[in-house]
């Protein structure tokens, strides 16, 4: 019933043990349309295999931007490569805020990623005083501008954005329809503006097989970023049904 097919990715965080994401793909059984997960460093390099053998893209939560070296604990790009992913999860709001990710971080992490051929998934966002105090279409044009600086015409059609407002993260009520439709639109003129194109701009924050429907409805919005619902493979295989 809707004339457009919709991405949806999944965000599996630190969760999803390599066994538990096995059991999962077998039971989500097989996906058609644009199906994207992010799985933990190890679960991703032993089940790359199987995530392409389904036609799933595949990618990291996060990497550095240098290509090797005394960086203890981190995973780089020719490490990543090496996997056969295709986009890179940049930017998300829990590694800007317990990592102290910063936005000259992320836009040194999207330049090397799109240098090195990969595709982006860069996710922005409001706190909810930024959201109250209707301070957030500054909050989110600026970590556009910043994190796209430098952008090259020609790796543009190698990125995607998620708009995750923090308040609605994990916290089981999503952003309305009305603030998802007023703040798509926002996003997609900024980004028109910047870009010269209409760049995917996927929806996040507490989105479920039950309002699913509903938000991927709204004009503007190209898709899903799931966190909790992508660990549950009736609930993610229910999401994908309705995109
Ligand atoms: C996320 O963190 O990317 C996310 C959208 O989480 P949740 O779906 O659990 O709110």
């Amino acid at each position: 019933y809707m004339n457009r097919s919709l991405i949806v990715a999944g965000n599996w965080k630190m969760n999803m043990t390599v066994r538990e994401g096995m059991e999962f793909l077998e039971k989500l059984g097989p996906v058609d349309g644009k199906v994207m997960i992010f799985p933990p460093y190890t679960t991703l390099a032993v089940l790359a295999g199987e995530f392409r053998k389904r036609g799933i893209i595949y990618g990291p939560q996060n990497f550095h931007y240098k290509e090797s070296g005394a960086y203890t604990g981190e995973i780089s790009l020719p490490m990543i490569k090496e996997l056969g992913c295709d986009c890179l999860l940049v930017g998300h709001s829990e590694r800007r805020s317990y990592y102290n990710e910063t936005d000259e971080e992320i836009q040194k992490k999207i330049q090397a990623a799109l240098k090195e051929g990969f595709s982006v998934m860069l996710c922005i966002g409001e706190n909810l005083e930024e959201r109250k105090s209707g301070q957030w279409k500054n909050v989110l044009r600026k970590q556009l501008e910043k994190d796209l600086e430098g952008l090259s015409a020609d790796r543009i059609p190698y990125i995607q954005i998620a708009y995750e407002p923090i308040w609605a993260i994990g916290t089981g009520v999503s952003a309305s329809t009305e603030e998802i439709t007023e703040t798509h639109r926002y996003l997609k003129a900024v980004l028109s503006e910047l870009t010269g194109s209409d760049i995917p701009l996927l929806y996040g924050g507490s989105v479920n097989e039950k309002n699913a429907a509903d938000i991927g409805s709204c004009p503007g919005v190209d898709g899903f970023l799931i966190g909790g619902a992508s660990l549950k493979p009736e609930k993610f295989r229910k999401i994908i049904e309705v995109s």
